[in-house]
């Protein structure tokens, strides 16, 4: 009998590119990981060498075509990416022009200001879902052709594109792609347009002969030169990361809730096919496009997240270690009166206000570790609650919640959203859901499972579920306390 095909997953994130084998059954047959160095050159810059993140990409997907036993082993390649980050290259040597703009960059604030201050915010987010804002990808590329003389210079020879645009080219040696749901990032697609839409290309001054055409998130865009990885492997899915965890956790229905907890927190509500539109501050996005057939989805970001965490341990010192935080948070049967509004990087969604600061109410002698560790976890609850509030009047009324990242670990803190939410929490046993997303859509692609909804069935791992328990009175108290003091803060 022959054996199982495997899908080699290109993970490319901010900090990391990691190559992953994944089974039809989703099981994970191999890993490798390399860092990708960021440089700062002035305040608010961040640059990533393009070139790095090739050669480091195709050095670990060399590592797991040999743990595979060579590239006949492997049917398909799904890439997942950092969104929004913008790479410029050369048409006839196909090296770099210049270092890539990572999506944290914010040296095009004035360029977005300056467009904001021009009233063009309002048709701009109806078209495309999102704000003017640096974070997207339009300025960057606007940026990259003002004002770096190799770009300007490279005219007909300039191409542009998204990590998966970057990694697929040189893959595949020519193919110029990018998928739907990281078009949905640039600001220069409809959500609504299967193609680049002139006149925002015209409003960002970005020349769409440079940039990559928009295909499915499932399908076969190339295959690899065989000198790269000793054979042609079709590269069968691409799409961006929020986007590929979600997938990657089953959220393949209208309500269906993802939500990572690392750093930050970021959370995707499936929204279906039909177009949602925000009052309410978030994001719309395309969450993936197989057949043609779009979905979307409403994104909403919280700043700080396990920050906050990182904080409490190397800033105020009362934590050794993130863990401890979930005995510390068991050890005191509430939060003692104390209140945390962790503004530390202003606050995000729903709020969107970057001129508030942080802060600690309701301190009294008693106060000790374990209030101080518990109300911080529990802040960052209560703004889940909130964001769920904003989805909620949007239309996307939260389902069911499957919970990712380093900060989801801690049992406490998903047992606490589930009971604050009155929704059971649903963690996968195994955490990788970007990368298995990503699997997921190359499986589809290849045409080893008819729908997405078949490879979920096949390579889901199996979920711990959190169920709501928690008195209502409590959960009220706790609203009403935490409600009363973030109005105090954004009515200072
Ligand atoms: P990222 O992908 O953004 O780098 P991760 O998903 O790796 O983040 O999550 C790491 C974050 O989770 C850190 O900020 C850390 O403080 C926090 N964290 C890790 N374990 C726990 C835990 N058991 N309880 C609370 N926070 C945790």
């Amino acid at each position: 009998m022959a054996p199982d095909p495997l899908i080699l997953v290109l993970d490319e994130g901010t900090t990391s590119t990691r190559a992953l084998l994944f089974g039809p059954d989703g099981t994970i047959h191999g890993c490798s990981q390399r860092s990708i160095g960021s440089s700062h050159p002035r305040p608010g810059w961040v640059e990533q060498d393009a070139g790095e993140i090739w050669a480091a990409t195709l050095s670990c997907a060399r590592e797991m075509v040999t743990a595979a036993g060579g590239a006949d082993r492997i049917a398909a390649i799904g890439i997942a990416n950092q969104r929004e980050t913008i790479v410029a290259w050369d048409r006839g040597t196909g090296e770099p022009l210049a270092p890539a703009i990572v999506w944290q960059d914010r040296r095009t604030a004035d360029i977005c200001a300056g467009l904001r201050d021009g009233g063009h915010e309002p048709t701009v987010a109806d078209a495309t879902g999102l704000l003017i804002d640096p974070y997207f990808s339009a300025t960057k590329i606007a940026w990259l052709a003002d004002q770096v003389d190799t770009v300007r210079a490279a005219g007909e020879r300039l191409m542009v594109g998204t990590i998966d645009s970057w990694l697929s080219y040189k893959l595949t040696r020519g193919a110029h792609v990018i998928d739907a749901s990281n078009a949905s990032r640039t600001l220069l697609m409809r959500l609504d347009g299967a193609d680049w839409d002139d006149d925002l290309c015209n409003l960002f001054s970005v020349h769409p002969a440079s940039l990559p055409a928009i295909v499915d998130s499932a399908g076969i865009v190339g295959t690899t030169d065989p000198a790269l990885l000793g054979g042609a492997i079709p590269i069968a899915a691409m799409i961006g990361d929020q986007q590929a965890a979600m997938i990657g956790q089953g959220c393949l229905t209208p309500g269906a809730t993802k939500a990572t907890f690392g750093t930050g927190a970021f959370i995707l509500t499936h929204a279906g096919a039909v177009l949602p539109r925000s009052r309410h501050r978030l994001l719309t996005t395309v969450l993936s496009q197989v057949g043609g057939q779009r979905d979307y989805a409403l994104e909403g970001s919280l700043f700080v997240a396990g920050s906050m965490i990182q904080w409490l341990r190397d800033k105020l010192g009362i934590i050794a270690s993130a863990p401890e935080t979930e005995a510390l948070a068991r050890s005191v049967a509430d939060s003692g009166g104390v209140t945390i509004v962790p503004a530390f990087a202003g606050l995000g969604a729903p709020h969107w206000r970057s001129d508030i600061a942080g802060s600690i109410h309701g301190l009294t002698l008693g106060t000790g570790r374990g209030e101080l560790v518990r109300a911080a976890l529990e802040s960052i609850v209560h703004q889940i609650v909130d964001l769920a509030d904003a989805f909620a009047a949007d239309g996307g009324r939260w389902t069911m919640i499957r919970a990712d990242g380093g900060m989801i670990a801690n049992d406490w803190l998903a047992q606490d959203l589930a009971d604050m939410l009155r929704l059971p929490v649903e963690r996968p046993a195994n955490v990788e859901s970007t990368a298995r997303g990503a699997a997921m859509l190359a499986a589809v692609g290849i045409g080893l499972y008819a729908t997405v909804e078949e490879a979920a069935r096949a390579m889901l791992p199996p979920m711990r579920r959190f169920e709501p328990n928690l008195d209502e009175t409590i959960r009220e108290q706790r609203l009403d306390r935490w409600h009363a003091v973030l109005a105090s803060e954004l009515n200072r």
